[in-house]
C-alpha cells in the first residue's frame, strides 16, 4: 500500500484543512500528473483515472478531522451557497425540478431488503442516527457503523431495543470489528460516495457477509441525464463530501473486484434518475435468485 500523503490545502469556502492525497480508489493508480476533470471546483480536483477511467476527487478529509473542519452541516452551508452563486435562476430551476421527482414513488431499502435479503443481522454503513433503520421486517436485526459520536449514541440506542447495536468509528474500522459472516445483508444507502476508501470497504463488507449474503447499495449515478444537462450545477456533487463518482459500469468493476456478483434491476440505473441501486452477492452460498421484478413495487 501507497504511504499515505497528509498535507493542508486552503480552500476559498473551508479555509485551511488537512486532506490525504487520494490515488485511483479503483485501480490504485496516481493521477497526479493528469489534467483536471472539468467539474473541479476550487481546491476540490476531480479526476478521470487515465487507466480505468473511474472519477473521484483526489484528495479527501483526514478522518480525525471529518467531524470538525468538514462536517456535513458546514460543507451542506457553503456547497448551497457556491450553487445559489452560480446561477441563481437555474439553481431554483434545480430545486423545483427536485421537488417534482419527490412526487414521484421512490425505492425503498426496506423493501428491496425483503425482496433480496434472508432475515438476519443486518448493518447499515454510515448509519446516522439509526432512523433509516425502522421498520425493518421483523426477522431482520439492525446494525449499524456511524463516525459521530452523537449520532452513534442514538443509533445505538435504538438499534439495542431490537438486539442490535452501532459501532461509533469510520466505516472500515468499525467493520473489522465483527467477525466472519455475521451478516445476512449490509446497506449502503448515499455512503459510498463519500468514503475515502470505498474498495477496502466493499471488501470488508464481502467478509462480514454471509455466502449468499447481499449488499444493497443507493449512490449518485454520474452516468444520469441531468449531470449532462446541469453540468457543474448537479445535485450530486458535492465539494468535498463527494469523494467517487460512480456509473453502472464503475460501481460494477469495483463491486467485482471486492469479490461480488452485481445485479441491477430493470430499473436501478435509469439515465433518468439522479441515483441508481446495485444488489451486491457473495455467490458462494445459496440466495434468493434474481427476478425481473422483486416483487416489492421498487423496480
Ligand atoms: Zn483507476
Amino acid at each position: 500500500m501507497n504511504d499515505v500523503k497528509i498535507f493542508e490545502v486552503k480552500s476559498k469556502n473551508l479555509g485551511t484543512v488537512q486532506v490525504l492525497h487520494r490515488d485511483c480508489p479503483l485501480c490504485g493508480r496516481d493521477n497526479s500528473g493528469e489534467i483536471d476533470n472539468e467539474y473541479s471546483y476550487d481546491v476540490w480536483t476531480i479526476k478521470d483515472c487515465a487507466s480505468c477511467g473511474f472519477t473521484y476527487i483526489d484528495k479527501g478529509p483526514d478522518y480525525a478531522k471529518l467531524f470538525e473542519e468538514l462536517s456535513w452541516e458546514t460543507t451542506t452551508k457553503v456547497e448551497e451557497q457556491r450553487r445559489a452563486d452560480l446561477r441563481p435562476m437555474g439553481y431554483k430551476a434545480s430545486k423545483l425540478t427536485r421537488m417534482r421527482m419527490h412526487l414521484l414513488p421512490r425505492k425503498q431499502m426496506n423493501l428491496m431488503l425483503d425482496a433480496w435479503a434472508k432475515p438476519g443481522n443486518v448493518i447499515d454503513a454510515g448509519c446516522g442516527d439509526g432512523g433509516q433503520m425502522n421498520n425493518l421486517t421483523p426477522g431482520f436485526v439492525p446494525f449499524g457503523v456511524e463516525v459521530s459520536t452523537d449520532l452513534a449514541k442514538s443509533a445505538h440506542e435504538r438499534f439495542s431495543q431490537s438486539g442490535g447495536a452501532c459501532v461509533n468509528a469510520p466505516t472500515l474500522a468499525g467493520l473489522r470489528s465483527f467477525p466472519d459472516g455475521y451478516f445476512s445483508a449490509a446497506t449502503l444507502r448515499s455512503y459510498l460516495e463519500h468514503e475515502m476508501n470505498p474498495l477496502p470497504v466493499l471488501r470488508e463488507i464481502y467478509r462480514v457477509l454471509q455466502p449468499g449474503g447481499v449488499a444493497i447499495i443507493k449512490v449518485p449515478n454520474y452516468g444520469c441525464w441531468n449531470r449532462m444537462v446541469m453540468g457543474n450545477k448537479w445535485c450530486g456533487f458535492r465539494y468535498p463530501d463527494h469523494l467517487n463518482y460512480f456509473t453502472p459500469k464503475s460501481l460494477k468493476k469495483m463491486a467485482m473486484k471486492a469479490g461480488f456478483g452485481v445485479h441491477y434491476g430493470i430499473t436501478y440505473t435509469l439515465p433518468t434518475s439522479d441515483n441508481m441501486y446495485a444488489i451486491l452477492r457473495r455467490e458462494d452460498g445459496p440466495s434468493k435468485l434474481p427476478r425481473a421484478k422483486c416483487g416489492s413495487g421498487c423496480c
